[in-house]
């Protein structure tokens, strides 16, 4: 994983940086993470 990783929401109103490796990598299922990733699953840190 390449540090620092950003993100945001998507309005682009709020922005961030990842600046230390992630803990825990998962994945979700509900469908509010399929809607917004258009996938079977959304990836989370
Ligand atoms: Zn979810």
């Amino acid at each position: 994983m390449k540090l620092p990783q950003t993100g945001g929401c998507q309005c682009g109103a709020v922005r961030y940086a990842i600046t230390a490796p992630p803990r825990t990598v998962y994945c979700c299922h509900c469908t509010v993470c399929q809607t917004q990733s258009g996938a079977a699953f959304g990836r989370g840190w």
